[in-house]
């Protein structure tokens, strides 16, 4: 297996059109004071909520790349799905504006509540977004076959009103539909690239990597980012939804998928993919104490606002996991604040109820 340089990987990755929708790099810095409290390794923070795209989060890196896709196919309608409060969505549509395109947003309510406008759901509304909701099984993950169905309808639609519409997968993970390239992921592996020179620069190295992991791009963009640069880097994704055996697959298909679009010389191993299923707890989208007191924590002491589906979960597993000892001393570890925040208004109720 051949190591490559960080120059020679940027370039393969240039190649991709992109669309910009960022600022970058995001800041990476050390959380001094949560470190102290913690007595562990180092933490630090990589900034993704700072994307600055309709409040930031990961999405927007991904979507650079899907919206020139989408773009150079000649779409003017995209079309995409998630659940009711998706920062996947809201990111979508927001990018989709920027350029003109028209989005659609199928959003599955896998909640116990009614869709109300608040947090995501209302910044889609008042994007002026197509919103089409369905009712969904709660506390879970939609099947793809429930979803192909829908989807059908709708892009037969806006074909038939003389559109050209542009499908793309939950996250911007998986090919399929309209984006046959793992676009999701490469942002992702530049991601890696990004705060490889930071940390550089910074003149410390990181052992491990920790995110909320989901639809799965964050995460294969990271790993074979890791391992084409053989940085000595665990990368730990921390799921929100799906177990491990579900997960696994799905990160190593995208990293393949990446690893070939780019031509990289290196097998992404079952190894080099760590998930974490335990934290899911109540189920996807499901707030607990635990993560209502991370929240609090990281507000409290850094100043760092987290959300209460994806990042405060992770959190709150790297907490327990400095707590367990997992880490050894002089490890460093970099959080990825992936975003979400706006979905804390609508957990507004059990966030009280948890902090009182
Ligand atoms: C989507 C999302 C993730 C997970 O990223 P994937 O690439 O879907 O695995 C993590 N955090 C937040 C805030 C997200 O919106």
């Amino acid at each position: 297996m051949a190591r490559i340089e960080l120059d020679a990987l940027k370039r393969k990755i240039s190649v991709f059109p992109r669309k910009p929708l960022i600022h970058r790099p995001t800041p990476l810095r050390r959380l001094d004071r949560l470190t102290k409290e913690l007595v562990g390794p180092e933490i630090w923070i990589k900034r993704d909520d700072l994307t600055g795209l309709a409040f930031g989060g990961n999405k927007s890196r991904k979507l650079e790349f899907i919206l020139a896709d989408a773009l150079n196919r000649g779409a003017d309608v995209i079309i995409t799905w998630a659940s009711v409060q998706s920062n996947w969505c809201l990111q979508t549509a927001a990018a989709a504006r920027r350029y003109g395109l028209r989005p659609i947003l199928l959003l599955f309510n896998t909640s116990d509540l009614a869709p109300e406008y608040d947090g995501n759901l209302l910044l889609d509304r008042i994007l002026d977004a197509d919103i089409r909701i369905r009712e969904a099984e709660k506390g879970k993950i939609v099947s793809l076959e429930y979803v192909a169905e829908v989807l059908e309808e709708i892009v037969n639609e806006v074909r038939d009103c003389g559109h050209t519409p542009y499908v793309v997968s939950v996250g911007g993970s998986m090919t399929g539909w309209s984006m046959t390239k793992p676009l999701g992921a490469i942002a992702y592996l530049e991601a890696f690239i990004e705060t490889c020179e930071q940390t550089r620069e910074a003149g410390a190295g990181f052992t491990h990597i920790i995110h909320a992991t989901g639809s799965g791009s964050t995460q294969a963009g990271l790993a074979v980012g890791a391992k084409s640069l053989q940085e000595d880097v665990r990368v730990i994704g921390i799921s929100v939804s799906e177990s491990r055996e579900v997960l696994v697959p799905i990160v190593r298909k995208i990293g393949r998928e990446t690893v070939k679009s780019l031509e990289l010389d290196v097998d992404l191993a079952d190894s080099d993919i760590i998930i974490m299923d335990e934290y899911i707890k109540e189920g996807y989208g499901t707030i607990n104490k635990d993560t209502a007191q991370t929240i609090r924590l990281l507000f409290v002491t850094e100043g760092i606002v987290l959300d209460p589906v994806y990042t405060g979960k992770a959190m709150a597993a790297l907490l327990d996991l400095v707590r367990k000892g997992y880490f050894q001393k002089g490890d460093r570890v970099v959080f990825f604040h992936t975003g979400g925040t706006p979905a804390l208004f609508p957990y507004r109720k059990p966030l009280v109820e948890f902090l009182s």
